[in-house]
């Protein structure tokens, strides 16, 4: 049974969303959750459906709209401004209490694979079967994916306990996971001294009613949004009314020194996705494809998956361990500091953060939603009228943009300035309780820089409007 330690005294929320009037009663209600993920669950068969029956052109497709346009936009924009709702509403997990009835679900998840290393490697794949096959643009792919998450996520939670599917193999719970790192809500406690006392400690161990946290997290310990998909089972099990989803500064977790454990799989894993937001533009602008066949040609190589494997590796694996470690051993060397290379590399990582969020937030809120929202009108129109139901008349094919496309180029350029700005801020906040100066924390700034510069010259270059009409 977990137990709560004196030295872990948090500052006590001050503004709990689960105490607003309405919402609160609402978040906590036991049937909550499931009212989110039927919903979720009906967007994602009606996604099925039209991927498997409807028009294979994607933009003409709910399964080429809803998904790659609609799920990306708005989780962007949940994650920005609350926090990690599609985890929360996520109808992947709907089938547990079925599989769990099914399977044993009793087993532990091998000890081995109990990191992020296998997210790292799902999150590399995903990506990289997302260019190759052209999943965006594929209806029926898109459809058997989505298909494949259902019995995937159904498959594990039959055999294993702790929710391994959520915690280390989903592709979307890893994103939101590192992304709601800057998330303004965060799971937390009112009162440690409440928990100390707390004979049951039914946020993990779970009431009658209510089973404890599926990710096996302990509430008053909670430093980080890493692995916490906003169930709120513990708020519906705690029986002292202790836990409080609470609002914060977004900026708190990426500049709190014990946030995160300094390993390496964690600490590798935000820098892959980081360098994976400037990878995963660049498969949508001209210069991709000039690279591809320079390549083919110079290695001649036919096979186009081999190609872009090769490409990712660098873009994707390279380049984020490669230069990070390079970064790690000069900032230690010029703070003259005699520790553990991993211990570098962790003090700065979440620097990365605010940037990565913006890259993400850019490509897929910035450009793909704000240039392709309204497309949903005449696509769930042309569905309708293939069912027969003609009463919202005829698809209008030239909607499609929220903004005027003249807002979006400094609307993005703005994003990312703001973005390398607050993660330069980081550095600067996470050198100073070990006093490392300018130079130890230049080389952290220079991939930023550089970072920053490759993406906002990806969002300049004429990208494809993928989803749309005008793609
Ligand atoms: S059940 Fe509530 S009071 Fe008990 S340890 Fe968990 S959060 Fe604290
Ligand atoms: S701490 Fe656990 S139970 Fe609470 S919201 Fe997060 S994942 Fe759910």
């Amino acid at each position: 049974m977990a137990s709560v330690g004196k030295k872990l005294s948090r500052p006590v929320p001050r503004y709990d969303l689960l105490r607003v009037p309405l919402v609160g009663r609402l978040l906590r209600w036991r049937w909550g959750r499931l009212v989110g993920q039927l919903l979720l669950l009906a967007v994602a068969l009606l996604a099925v459906y039209d991927g498997f029956t409807g028009p294979q052109l994607a933009p003409l497709n709910l399964a080429g709209v809803l998904v790659w346009v609609h799920y990306r936009g708005l989780v962007m924009f949940a994650l920005l401004f609350l926090g990690n709702l599609f985890c929360m509403s996520c109808p992947f997990t709907l089938p547990r209490t079925l599989a769990r009835r099914f399977g044993q679900g009793k087993r532990r998840w091998p000890r081995k694979l109990r990191n992020k290393w296998t997210a790292v490697a799902v999150l590399f794949v995903y990506f990289w079967l997302y260019e190759w096959f052209d999943l965006w643009a594929s209806p029926w792919l898109t459809a058997w994916l989505i298909v494949g998450y259902f019995v995937a996520a159904f498959v594990l939670e039959a055999l294993f306990a702790e929710s391994p599917f959520c915690k280390y193999v989903c592709p979307l719970g890893t994103f939101n996971f590192v992304s709601s790192t800057v998330s303004p809500l965060q799971i937390s406690v009112h009162s440690q001294d409440v928990c100390r006392t707390c004979v049951g400690k039914e946020c993990i161990n779970g009431s009658k009613a209510v089973s404890g946290c599926g990710t096996e997290l302990f509430v008053p310990q909670i430093k980080s949004n890493i692995d916490c998909v906003f169930c709120l089972d513990c708020a519906r099990a705690c029986p002292h009314d202790n836990v409080a989803l609470a609002w914060r500064n977004p900026l708190v977790e990426v500049t709190r020194r014990d946030a995160w454990p300094r390993r390496w799989d964690l600490n590798l894993l935000v820098l892959i996705f980081a360098f994976i937001g400037v990878g995963n533009a660049f498969g949508m602008v001209p210069p991709i494809y000039q690279l591809q066949t320079w390549l083919a040609d110079a290695l001649r190589i036919e096979n186009e998956g081999l190609v872009l494997l090769l490409i990712f590796a660098v873009l994707h694996l390279l380049l984020p361990v490669g230069l990070p470690l390079a970064a790690a051993w000069l900032s230690r060397r010029l703070a003259q500091r005699d520790e553990p290379l991993r211990h570098t590399l962790a003090r700065y990582t979440p620097s990365f953060m605010p940037l990565s969020f913006a890259i993400w937030f850019v490509h897929y809120a910035g450009f793909h939603f704000l240039t392709g929202a309204l497309t949903i009108v005449p696509v769930t129109q042309n569905f309708l009228l293939d069912l027969g139901i003609g009463w919202f008349g005829q698809p209008n094919w030239a909607l499609g943009a929220v903004l005027p496309a003249a807002w979006l180029d400094p609307l993005e350029l703005g994003i990312l300035l703001l973005g390398v700005a607050l993660s330069l801020y980081v550095v600067g906040e996470r050198a100073r309780p070990l006093r490392d100066g300018l130079p130890a924390q230049l080389p952290w700034m220079l991939i930023l820089i550089a970072l920053a510069a490759a993406a906002m010259i990806i969002m300049y270059l004429p990208m494809e409007m993928r989803g749309t009409m005008f793609g």
